[in-house]
């Protein structure tokens, strides 16, 4: 399969998440996934972009990135924002740890993140903003 790469940036709210997601299946469409696929990945992103909008930017409206790549059947995403960064990545990464208990938040989303795609890469630094870079294999199911 070609080669093929996309970009979005959309407003940091939450009716964007819907957009996310559903503009991501349908790049990968191209690759011939499965439903299941399809669903972990859509879920993936949908934790991912939430993160941005709650934590990154702690519900202020500023732009989000999506970055797509298809790669020898791979598909690897990056999702990006500007906000206020992760000063212990690896904590923020324990299951059920999260910053806001106060919001209902359970410390789910990054572990959804690497339950549903092969790789989950996270890149952030305090007052800069954060990238996660995520990576799966599509389209291994038989014909
Ligand atoms: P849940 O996803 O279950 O609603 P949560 O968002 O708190 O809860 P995770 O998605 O696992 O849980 O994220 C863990 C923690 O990492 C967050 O509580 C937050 O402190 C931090 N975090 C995650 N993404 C970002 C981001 N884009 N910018 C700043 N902090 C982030
Ligand atoms: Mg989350």
């Amino acid at each position: 399969m070609k080669r093929n790469e996309m970009k979005i940036e959309f407003d940091s709210i939450s009716d964007n998440e819907a957009f996310a997601r559903v503009t991501v299946a349908a790049f990968m469409a191209q690759m011939n996934p499965s439903m299941e696929e399809v669903a972990d990945v859509k879920t993936a992103v949908s934790e991912a972009v939430t993160n941005a909008i709650i934590h990154g930017y702690e519900g202020k409206v500023h732009k989000v990135t999506i970055t797509g790549v298809i790669e020898d059947g791979f598909l690897c995403l990056e999702v990006a924002d500007q906000g206020v960064g992760i000063k212990d990545v690896k904590k923020a990464m324990e299951p059920l740890y999260t910053s806001r208990p106060e919001l209902e938040r359970s410390g789910m989303g990054f572990l959804f993140m690497e339950a549903f795609m092969d790789e989950v890469q996270v890149s952030s630094k305090p007052g800069e903003g954060t990238v996660v870079a995520m990576k799966k294999k599509i389209g291994q199911h038989g014909e």
